[in-house]
C-alpha cells in the first residue's frame, strides 16, 4: 500500500536567500524524480504563482520571488525553453504584480512574463459542479502547469493553498461572477476541484517560508512557517499545511470536496510525508512534523460549523454567516471593494456618496468576501456571525 500513498515533500527553509531556496526546491523535487521526470524539455510550460494583487514580497500576499526564481532556474536547467510565468490577479495586471514583486524579465532564466488577460471558453462536460470555464488562454495553450502557491488563510475556505490557487486560471473579472454562481464554500470548493480535473496541474509547490495568518488572503499578518511543501497531490499538500497549523483538514472544504471529487486525499493513512532536512530524507509522522515545525497558535478558523443541517438551506445560512465589516478609520474610499462585489446591484456601495466609506446591504451580500480579499487598506474583516462556514 505504501507506494499508493500521496507523497508530500516537506523541506524546512528559514530564509528567502535565493541560493538556499533553489537548493531546497531542488532537493524536494529530487524525491519525486526531479523536473526530468515531471516535464519534457520541449513542452510549453506555465508557472502559476499566487498573485492576488500587486504587492511587495514582505507582505506575504504573493508567492515570493525567490521561490519563483528557484522553480524557473530548475526548469531552465531541465532544458525547458518555452516557459511563461503568469497569473490573473484579482486586481491590476499580471505584469504589474510581477514587477511589484521585484521580478525582472531578464533575470528569470529565459522565462517570459505572460499577461493572462485573454479569455478562452472551455467546455467540460465531465464537470461535477462546473461544466464550462472561461480560462486565460495560456492555460489552454500550455502543455504543463506548475502550481506555485502560497501558504495563507482565506475568509471563505479557511486556507488557500494548492487547491484554491487554480482559481487564478479563470480570466479577469469572470472570477467575481464565479462567486455568484457558486455562492458558498462547499460548492465553490467543488468547482475548484473541477478546475483541477479539467487542467491537471503537473505539480504543486507551496511557499510556506513566510505564511499569512489571520485576515487572509490579502489582509492578514505575515508569520514564519519556514517550510516549502511539494506534491503531485494538491489535497494532500494542503492537508500537510493543516497539520502544520493544527487545523483539522476535514474542516477545509477544498480538502473534503477535493477528496470527494477525486483530485487527491486528505486521509492520514493515505499520505506519506517525506522530510528533507539537510542531506537527509526520511518519512515522518504528522505529529512529529508538527512538534518540530508546527505552529499551534497560527491564527486560522478552527471552529466547526455549528449546524450542518442548516448547510442545506444556503439562503438562511448566508444570513447567519460572518459579515464583512469596514473599519471606517482605515478606509480611503477607493471603491475597489465596490468594483469587486459580484452581486448584481452591488451589496456594498457608496450609498452616502464617495466622500464616505461604502455601506453594506447584508440582505444582498452572499458572503463571498471578494471585497475583503481585494481591499488594499486591510480595512475589511469578517466579523463573527451565528454560524461559521
Ligand atoms: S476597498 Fe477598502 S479602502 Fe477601498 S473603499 Fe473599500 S473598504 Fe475602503
Ligand atoms: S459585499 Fe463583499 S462579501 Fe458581500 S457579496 Fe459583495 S463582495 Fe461578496
Amino acid at each position: 500500500m505504501a507506494d499508493k500513498k500521496s507523497k508530500v515533500i516537506a523541506i524546512p527553509c528559514d530564509s528567502y536567500d535565493e541560493e538556499k531556496v533553489y537548493k531546497c526546491i531542488k532537493t524536494g523535487l529530487s524525491q519525486l524524480g526531479g523536473f526530468e521526470s515531471i516535464v519534457g524539455a520541449e513542452e510549453k510550460i506555465l508557472v502559476k504563482p499566487n498573485l492576488l494583487s500587486a504587492s511587495v514580497p514582505d507582505k506575504a500576499i504573493a508567492t515570493h520571488p525567490s521561490v519563483l526564481k528557484g522553480v524557473l532556474r530548475l526548469l531552465n536547467e531541465r532544458g525547458c525553453t518555452d516557459v511563461k510565468i503568469g497569473d490573473s490577479p484579482g486586481h491590476g495586471s499580471c505584469e504589474g504584480a510581477l514587477k511589484t514583486l521585484g521580478l525582472k524579465e531578464d533575470e528569470i532564466y529565459g522565462a517570459r512574463f505572460t499577461p493572462m488577460s485573454e479569455n478562452v471558453h472551455v467546455d467540460f462536460p465531465e464537470g461535477e459542479t462546473c461544466k464550462e470555464f472561461d480560462f486565460c488562454k495560456e492555460i489552454v495553450e500550455s502543455d504543463a502547469i506548475i502550481n506555485v502557491c502560497k501558504m495563507k488563510t482565506h475568509a471563505l475556505e479557511r486556507i488557500t493553498g494548492a487547491v484554491k490557487n487554480v482559481y487564478g486560471f479563470v480570466c479577469g473579472y469572470r472570477k467575481a461572477a464565479g462567486h455568484v454562481k457558486f455562492p458558498n464554500d462547499t460548492v465553490f470548493a467543488r468547482m475548484l476541484a473541477d478546475i483541477h480535473r479539467c487542467t491537471h496541474p503537473r505539480i504543486h509547490i507551496m511557499d510556506g517560508i513566510m505564511a499569512m495568518e489571520g485576515n487572509g488572503p490579502g489582509a492578514g499578518t505575515p508569520t514564519p512557517m519556514n517550510m516549502i511543501l511539494i506534491s503531485f497531490d494538491p489535497v494532500a499538500l494542503d492537508t500537510v499545511f493543516c497539520y502544520l497549523v493544527n487545523l483539522n483538514p476535514e474542516l477545509v472544504p477544498t480538502n473534503s470536496q477535493g477528496y470527494r471529487i477525486g483530485i487527491g486525499t486528505d486521509r492520514d493513512d493515505e499520505i506519506e510525508i517525506i522530510l528533507c532536512d539537510g542531506s537527509e530524507a526520511k518519512i515522518i509522522e504528522k505529529n512529529e512534523l508538527f512538534d518540530r515545525y508546527g505552529n499551534g497558535a497560527f491564527d486560522v478558523g478552527r471552529e466547526k460549523p455549528k449546524n450542518t443541517f442548516l448547510m442545506k438551506y444556503s439562503g438562511f445560512m448566508t444570513k447567519l454567516a460572518r459579515r464583512p465589516v469596514i473599519d471606517t478609520e482605515k478606509c480611503v474610499k477607493c471603491g475597489i471593494c465596490v468594483d469587486h462585489c459580484p452581486v448584481p446591484g452591488k451589496a456594498v456601495d457608496f450609498k452616502n456618496g464617495k466622500t464616505s466609506p461604502p455601506v453594506y446591504d447584508y440582505k444582498k451580500c452572499i458572503r463571498c468576501y471578494c471585497c475583503q480579499e481585494m481591499c488594499p487598506q486591510k480595512a475589511i474583516s469578517p466579523q463573527k456571525g451565528l454560524l461559521r462556514r
